[in-house]
């Protein structure tokens, strides 16, 4: 749902007796590049139409007061009080933004914050990047500095392991700090260097599933994956010296010196060099605007994600299926970590509104779960809203 933003700088307003300014930050979803972040490898998402709003006005002291509309809550930071960390709560992206941008040599005035978004938390789609990124340019550009986008997005990163205790990539906080309206964005999580690679979707639609299942497996899983990896390279260290991650493996190399892998280790080193592979095809293909070969690629990353990675779920393979049935649909794949969560379609837009009625209720027939769809545009990064 759209937030109405001209109703919500009138509450500012009113509650705080003066003129805001307003900013934005949107979710993301990752089109393709699934678990090569934490191997040093290409990830290729896109902001999407969902954003978080924060409006933003100076404060005389040093104290950060902030309202979400969404928990209805309060709460309060005061930056020359020592720091809090790990209060297990909303707080903790605030407070370890503004300490960030501080450590970042930003000397930030108090501030009066009310923040309200359409981006569902937990679902996927990045709503804590989303805040830290709004939060973080509010803050900046209300003290009178022009932050660097990059500087922004490592803040955010650093907010999540240092404040939350969330051990995040790059990617999130990236795209959403940096998206560029009908653009996805080929983030190398090792350089750093990202990439606009432009993404008309007039011919066709970024379709998000979300299967409404969390399988409580992903995070002891994910640290399992990322030790596989590790010894993955280990082992092949021993006929090729000079390689660091996985990302610095070609696929012939690794044909070359597979069968000295365990059987295991094998297949997770095999989807992830195989999908950096295809990330890199993807953005050429998205690039000429060639969505057949896009989509194939997308069908071959869910394949590598469900029989290597086995990071997928009988749910997600279900939505998967379900669009594979479908005429129009030109690929489909699970996003984000895994073992539930949300699938990414790209869908021919004459077929658009008949494919998202027909996966909910056939997804919904066999499962007996609602799924919650969502159509969206490749979005723009954060910004000011000067206009309204
Ligand atoms: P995701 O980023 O996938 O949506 P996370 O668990 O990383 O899920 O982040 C969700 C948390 O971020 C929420 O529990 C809340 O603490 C915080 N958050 C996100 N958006 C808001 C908001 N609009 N107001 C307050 N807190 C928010
Ligand atoms: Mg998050």
């Amino acid at each position: 749902m759209k937030i109405n933003i001209q109703i919500l700088k009138s509450e500012f307003q009113l509650c705080f007796g003066r003129e805001p300014r307003i900013f934005r930050a949107p979710g993301r979803v990752n089109l393709i590049g699934e678990h090569t972040d934490y191997n040093g490898g290409f990830v290729l998402p896109m902001a999407i139409e969902r954003e978080t709003i924060v409006c933003a006005a100076v404060r005389k002291d040093r104290e950060i007061r902030v309202y979400s509309v969404n928990l209805n809550a309060e709460g309060k930071v005061d930056l020359n009080a020592s720091e809090q960390k790990r209060r297990g709560s909303w707080l903790d992206f605030i407070e370890g933004t503004a300490r960030i941008l501080e450590r970042n040599s930003l000397s930030l005035h108090g501030a009066d914050l009310l923040i309200s978004s359409d981006i569902p938390t937990g679902a996927g789609l990045s709503s804590s990047a989303a805040l830290e990124i709004s939060v973080g340019l509010a803050l900046s550009e209300i003290s009178g500095y022009t932050i660097d986008r990059k500087i922004l997005a490592l803040a955010g990163q650093q907010t999540e392991h240092e404040f939350v205790g969330a051990n995040v990539g790059i990617m999130d906080q990236f795209i959403s700090a940096l998206g560029e309206k009908e653009h996805a964005l080929l983030i190398d999580c090792r350089s750093l260097e990202a990439k606009q690679i432009p993404f008309l979707t007039n011919e066709t639609a970024v379709v998000i599933c979300d299967s409404n299942v969390k399988h409580e497996l992903s995070a002891s899983e994910y640290n399992v994956r990322r030790a596989e990896c590790e010894r993955g390279v280990e082992i092949l260290r021993g006929f090729l010296p000079e390689i660091k991650q996985l990302r610095d493996i070609g696929i012939e190399d690794f044909e070359k010196y597979a069968e000295h892998l365990p059987e295991i280790i094998m297949r997770r080193c095999r989807h992830v060099i195989t999908e950096n592979a295809r990330t890199l095809k993807a953005a050429e293909a998205l690039k000429k605007g060639n969505f057949t070969e896009f989509g194939r690629l997308m069908w071959l990353s869910h394949e590598s994600l469900r029989d290597d990675y086995e990071v997928s779920c009988k749910e997600l393979d279900l939505l998967v299926e379900i669009a594979r049935n479908c005429d129009g649909v030109l690929g489909a794949r699970m996003t984000g970590g895994g073992f539930g969560g949300s699938t990414v379609n790209l869908v021919r837009r004459e077929i658009l509104e008949d494919f998202t009625k027909k996966i909910a209720a056939e997804y919904e027939r066999q499962t007996k779960i609602e799924p919650k769809i969502l159509v969206s545009d490749a979005a723009a990064g954060a910004n000011e809203i000067i206009d309204l």
